[in-house]
């Protein structure tokens, strides 16, 4: 491909831009065309007051991008732009939540950090039911109970000196921050 062109929105302007991008630059191999969009459909906006009015029924009048996109050879991304680096011709797309607020996260990202932090907690478990009883048997309760204080003092020092801030960043942010190798944020 020559030439990499990636249109933000996908409203009456939008559409009708890569639509047309696609069915040229994009079929003869000249361009490679992404549309962006925050939402998975369009409503053209003069049809809201019928939809309001009840006399219409949106999601029978809405272009569905992914279609649109398979029909007329681009590429579609769900997201919503929300920083564009002109000089280096990036563009940064906030991050997906679900309907309860939580970060989308990629299944390849998921899956990994889900095994990880399953073995983890399994691991961990495992040993505390391993090293309980025998302990408390030798050497008392009070014995166990400070070796597990102990481990929360060095969870709360590692939190705390070693690992960023993470509340309201995106998980670019945060891998950007691992990335540069810093300790603090
Ligand atoms: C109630 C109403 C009635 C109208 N009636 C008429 C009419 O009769 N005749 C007429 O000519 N015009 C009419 N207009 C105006 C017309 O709808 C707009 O001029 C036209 O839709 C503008 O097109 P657009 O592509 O610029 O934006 P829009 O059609 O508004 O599309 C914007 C798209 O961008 C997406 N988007 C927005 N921000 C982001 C982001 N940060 N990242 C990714 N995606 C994003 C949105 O999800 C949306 O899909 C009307 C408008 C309204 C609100």
């Amino acid at each position: 491909m020559s030439y990499r062109i990636v249109v933000a929105g996908g409203g009456a302007g939008g559409l009708e831009l890569v639509t047309r991008l696609g069915r040229t630059l994009r079929k003869s191999g000249r361009a490679d065309v992404t549309l962006i969009d925050g939402q998975m459909t369009y409503l053209w906006k003069p049809l809201l007051h019928e939809v309001a009015a009840g006399s219409l029924d949106a999601a029978r009048n809405e272009p569905n991008f992914v279609a649109q996109a398979k029909w007329n050879h681009f590429a579609f991304q769900l997201g919503t732009l929300c920083e564009l680096d002109r000089n280096n011709r990036l563009i940064q797309l906030a991050p997906i939540l679900d309907d309860l607020g939580t970060e989308l996260m990629p299944t390849r990202i998921r899956s990994n950090g889900m095994s990880v932090a399953l073995l983890i907690n399994q691991a961990v478990s495992t040993g505390i039911a391993g090293i309980f009883l025998p302990t408390v048997g030798r050497f008392g309760y009070s014995t166990i109970f400070f070796i597990f204080a102990g481990c929360t003092v060095v969870y709360f020092v590692t939190a705390f000196f070693f690992l960023p801030e993470t509340k309201g960043k995106t998980l670019e942010e945060i891998e950007a921050h691992f990335s540069r190798g810093q300790t603090k944020a």
